[in-house]
């Protein structure tokens, strides 16, 4: 289906839905498009708004890519973090704390972490950062 701004005899501007273009130009010479204000059968093709199909376009493109950066950041992150931190899986919270009272080895450390053992960690002080996780193939 495609959609016409069509304009009759008298300037009037309506919305018209057709099959495709062939059948526009075929309907309209069959004297089937009729203008609803005032019954002209003399329509024609308006010309589209241009200005909203030039606004929107480049603009969604745009956020398109930066939505595609952010994710190739975000994975470009997640590859640093598995390069350099050591994978303590569910135990993060527990580690966390551990390097922070000095009762292990401080390192980089990654892993998991529910909600609330994060607020904990928070008021204890411990430092760490929330990685938004991206799933490894996202296609
Ligand atoms: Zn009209």
């Amino acid at each position: 289906m495609i959609v016409y701004d069509l304009k009759c005899a008298k300037d009037h501007v309506f919305e018209a839905w057709f099959r495709d273009s062939a059948a526009f130009d075929q309907q309209a010479k069959a004297g089937k498009v009729v203008c609803p204000e005032c019954g002209s059968k003399k329509v024609a093709k308006a010309p589209m708004a241009p200005n909203v199909a030039r606004v929107q376009s480049p603009s969604s493109s745009e956020q398109r890519q930066q939505a595609q950066q952010a994710v190739a950041m975000l994975r470009q992150m997640r590859e640093q973090v598995e390069k350099n931190c050591d994978y303590v899986g569910e135990k993060f919270a527990e580690e966390a704390r551990k390097i922070h009272y000095g009762e292990t080895k401080a390192r980089n450390i990654y892993g998991e972490t529910s909600k609330e053992q994060a607020e904990e960690l928070v008021e204890e002080g411990v430092e760490f950062g929330v990685v938004p996780w991206l799933p490894r193939t996202d296609a």
